[in-house]
């Protein structure tokens, strides 16, 4: 196992990259902690499958290092790296047997035929190939061909790093459930630092200690679940993570007063810093902590919506829409509705960036 760390990491695939578009990583300096359990969030096309590769080798960076463990690796190939990757689409040798199929990484490393034998059927077990170790790769459906990829991944114990890219794309609802809680059962056994991307909040918000969220190009926040919701460091995290996410809401400072359009929604806080030249203020407030109140910013409710255990409630306020949450059975006002803002969770955003 390896601590990772990319220094001052761009990548881009054209030639002579200036505008910021045309760098498909635009900069990277994270560290990634032996034997985290990490998640790689971001939508498609923000850049996640570049910054797997680059960890691999597969990619060499246009700018900045790659370090294991503090030593420099940015030029050493792939099958030195020592590292294990699971791709989006299962590859696999066809014409092997399954079993011959999970054994190959093993072997290929002079691992003994008992050591081998071994490991690969606690594999199996594990995701539930027992049955078929014998047959050949071809006979399998997509999610057969994928489970062994993922064994594949899995099978040898001493990699610096395990990276799953989105691995289960191809794979039905119900096993996926079943395979993410698997995922997060062996990383706390066997301590293993794995990487594991996908678009999915919810399979990020299972599988991770930290996650890692991503948006063109660049990481916008590190930090636990938790961190996520309660803390967005931008806002995009708030409307990515979440559901509904936050609600960004164009504001403004008046003294000691944080204004939306004519209303208070809190006090300035003593640490706000806000950047010379900055060009857009926003506040950010997610619909949890939003409340119906005696006083607060007039609204007019324009929606609700059944949620199971919540209603989720739409409101209007001189053209800003605010969602909020209200749980189950507790009556919505019809008229003179005023919303308030738990000031915990009410932070203050300049061009995209927390600064309270
Ligand atoms: P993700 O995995 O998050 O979907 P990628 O890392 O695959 O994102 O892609 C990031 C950006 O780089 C996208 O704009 C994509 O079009 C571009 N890109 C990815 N691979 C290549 C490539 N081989 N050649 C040129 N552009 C690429
Ligand atoms: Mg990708």
């Amino acid at each position: 196992m390896a601590r990772i760390g990319l220094h001052n990491v761009r990548h881009s695939y054209v030639p002579n990259p200036k505008a910021d578009e045309d760098w498909a990583l635009k900069h990277m300096d994270v560290e990634w902690q032996d034997g985290g359990a990490y998640a790689l969030l971001g939508p498609s096309g923000c850049g996640k499958t570049t910054l797997l590769n680059i960890i691999s080798g597969l990619l060499s960076p246009s700018e900045g290092t790659v370090t294991f463990d503090g030593t420099d690796v940015t030029s050493t190939p792939p099958d030195h790296r020592n590292i294990a990757q699971v791709f989006q689409f299962p590859v696999v040798y066809d014409t092997m047997t399954v079993y011959d199929n999970l054994a190959f990484p093993l072997r290929n490393r002079g691992v003994k035929e008992g050591a081998v034998d071994a490991r690969v059927r606690e594999i199996a077990t594990m995701l539930d190939l027992t049955s078929t170790l014998e047959q050949r790769a071809s006979g399998l459906t997509a999610d057969g061909k994928q489970k062994i990829s993922l064994g594949r991944g899995l099978v040898r114990s001493d990699v610096n790093v395990i990276m799953f890219d989105e691995p289960l794309t191809v794979i039905d609802p119900h096993l996926k459930w079943v395979l993410r809680s698997k995922l997060k059962e062996l990383h706390q056994r066997v301590g293993a630092t794995m990487i594991y991307v996908t678009h999915d909040q919810t399979e990020a918000l299972t599988f991770a200690d930290q996650v890692v969220v991503m948006h063109e190009g660049a990481v916008v926040q590190v930090g636990t679940p938790v961190d996520l919701f309660e803390r967005p460091q931008h806002t995009f995290v708030g409307h990515f993570i979440g559901s509904p996410g936050m609600n960004v809401l164009p504001g403004h400072i008046d003294g000691s007063k944080i204004m939306l359009g004519s209303s208070t929604v809190g006090k300035v806080p003593k640490k706000l810093e806000i950047p010379e030249h900055s060009e857009k203020l926003e506040i950010g407030v997610r619909p949890e902590f939003v409340s119906f109140s005696s006083r607060g910013v007039p609204v007019r409710v324009t929606k609700v919506s059944d949620a199971g255990r919540f209603q989720i409630v739409e409101t209007e306020h001189e053209n800003n829409t605010i969602r909020l949450l209200v749980p189950e059975g507790k009556p919505v006002p019809s008229e003179n509705a005023k919303l308030a803002f738990d000031p915990k969770y009410t932070q203050v955003y300049v061009d995209g960036w927390a600064v309270s």
